[in-house]
């Protein structure tokens, strides 16, 4: 057996907006809570192992708060990328995983913040992240649909959109399970657009 891989986490200064990544071991992570503190000394990400699961704290670029997420620990310690999301903004704060894809993510999250900040035109409040790639997505949707490509895995073809700050959601209309897409970034677009069909994960679907 091969040694673990360490755990990349990273997030945005809210203060700074610099990203801060950082690669923890196994052992680190689960003997004691982690603090992780930006160069800049304004925000830092925090996690403690509680045996079950990660309670896991950190600054949000987007709305400028802290959130705190429960996250189960096998999840926390192997899933490839794992995102902590913000309830106001729909935008990622932070990101759990292997490195390749926590840099990706933060990338995108990059890019979004980008976005963000070029978008303070107060005339712009309230609508949209990335207007353009908003409304390209909602057509892609409307393609996909029209060719029958959404279906939840309960079964359902019945589904309700709603429009976020920037993301996309699909809930089945069945069993209210749901399908979130980000829409803040070109790369969100693009995945979109290789996709023939969106699958929503039913609520009686187990896994996350
Ligand atoms: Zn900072
Ligand atoms: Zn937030
Ligand atoms: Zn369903």
């Amino acid at each position: 057996m091969s040694a673990e891989q360490p755990r990349t986490i990273g997030f945005i200064c809210p203060k700074c907006r610099q990203s801060v990544i950082v690669e923890r071991s196994f052992f680190s992570l689960t003997a004691a809570p982690t603090r992780i503190v930006c160069p800049c000394g304004g925000s830092y990400f925090q996690t403690e192992y509680q045996g079950d699961r990660f309670v896991v704290e950190a600054p949000c670029v987007s709305c400028g708060g802290r959130h705190i997420a429960h996250c189960p620990s096998d999840a926390f310690l192997h899933q490839k990328a794992l995102s902590f999301t913000c309830g106001k903004t729909g935008l990622d704060c932070c990101c759990v995983g292997e490195r390749e894809d926590v840099y990706r993510a933060m990338r995108r999250l990059e890019q979004a913040v980008d976005q963000m900040d070029a978008d303070k035109d107060p005339e712009q409040e309230g609508t949209f992240l990335n207007g353009l790639v908003m409304e390209e997505m909602l057509g892609e949707i409307r393609d996909i649909a029209a060719r029958g490509g959404v279906r939840c895995t309960c079964g359902s073809k019945q589904w309700t959109l709603q429009v976020r700050y920037s993301s996309i959601q699909l809930d089945c209309a069945r069993c209210g399970g749901m399908l979130r897409l980000s829409a803040a970034t070109m790369d969100d677009l693009n995945d979109l657009c290789c996709k023939d069909e969106l699958v929503i994960r039913g609520a009686a679907d187990g896994t996350r």
